[in-house]
């Protein structure tokens, strides 16, 4: 069994030696892949969907990992009690605005866990916006492109804070490295922009300004090198 890039790339922002929560780990492909090379000392793997959790089962009883990855149906991280020691959760795969929520949801239970590796598909900028009003901070950041998507990964650890505009649309460490990635995504986005502004009517006055301020933002971005 050998990871997705996506999911290589989030299970290299893993620690060694950590005990791992995996929400939303429909086929336990990263915790087992973890713990076969030997990088975590133990795993749970959360799911909430009944088909999911139980391949997810399978999955993990026949690589032989009962006694080190448990797999638990629950919502988010109501799958981990304090008891778990769990060190790094990750959260991937899913819309940004969900990963927030999981993780609004049960604020209780990110007490002792030190680092969080979330890979939102979408609305990324929501996701900032929560850690930096939840006293995270953002420690590492990562894009890359696999069949034709691009993904980001954002890691962030219990600290302070400040994010401008710009870093947190663009993410402040994808920002600063302006990877060629990084600008197909934008140039991308800005395409799409500009195509909705020329069919906003003259007399949409605010929404017209809101996309152009978005617009003139991410080619203020791209253009300086
Ligand atoms: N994490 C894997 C990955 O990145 O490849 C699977 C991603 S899959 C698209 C999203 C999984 O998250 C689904 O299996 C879904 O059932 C699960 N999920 C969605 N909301 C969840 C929640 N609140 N708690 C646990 N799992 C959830």
């Amino acid at each position: 069994m050998s990871l997705s890039k996506r999911l290589e790339t989030v299970a290299g922002f893993v620690s060694p030696g950590v005990t791992l929560l995996d929400v939303g780990s429909d086929h336990a492909y990263l915790p087992i892949a973890l713990m076969k090379s030997g990088r975590i000392v133990a795993a749970i793997a959360g799911e909430v969907v009944a088909g999911p959790y139980q391949s997810a089962c399978q999955n993990v009883q026949k690589e032989g990992l009962s006694q080190q990855i448990q797999v638990r149906l629950a919502s988010g991280l109501k799958a981990l009690s304090p008891e778990d020691g769990v060190d790094e959760i990750v959260i991937a795969g899913m819309g940004g605005r969900l990963i927030a929520s999981i993780l609004d949801a049960d604020p209780d239970r990110l007490q002792g866990v030190q680092t969080l590796i979330l890979q939102p598909n979408n609305r990324e900028y929501e996701l900032r916006a929560w850690l930096e009003d939840h006293d995270y901070q953002v420690t590492a950041e990562a894009i890359l492109e696999e069949a034709g998507k691009i993904y980001e990964i954002v890691v962030a650890q219990p600290g302070q804070m400040r994010l401008s505009l710009p870093e947190r649309t663009f993410g402040p460490f994808l920002l600063q490295e302006k990877s060629v990635v990084f600008r197909k995504k934008w140039a991308k986005e800005a395409d799409k922009l500009a195509a909705l502004l020329a069919k906003i009517p003259p007399e949409h006055v605010a929404e017209r300004e809101e996309l152009a301020l978005k617009l003139a933002m991410i080619r203020e971005v791209l253009d300086e090198s």
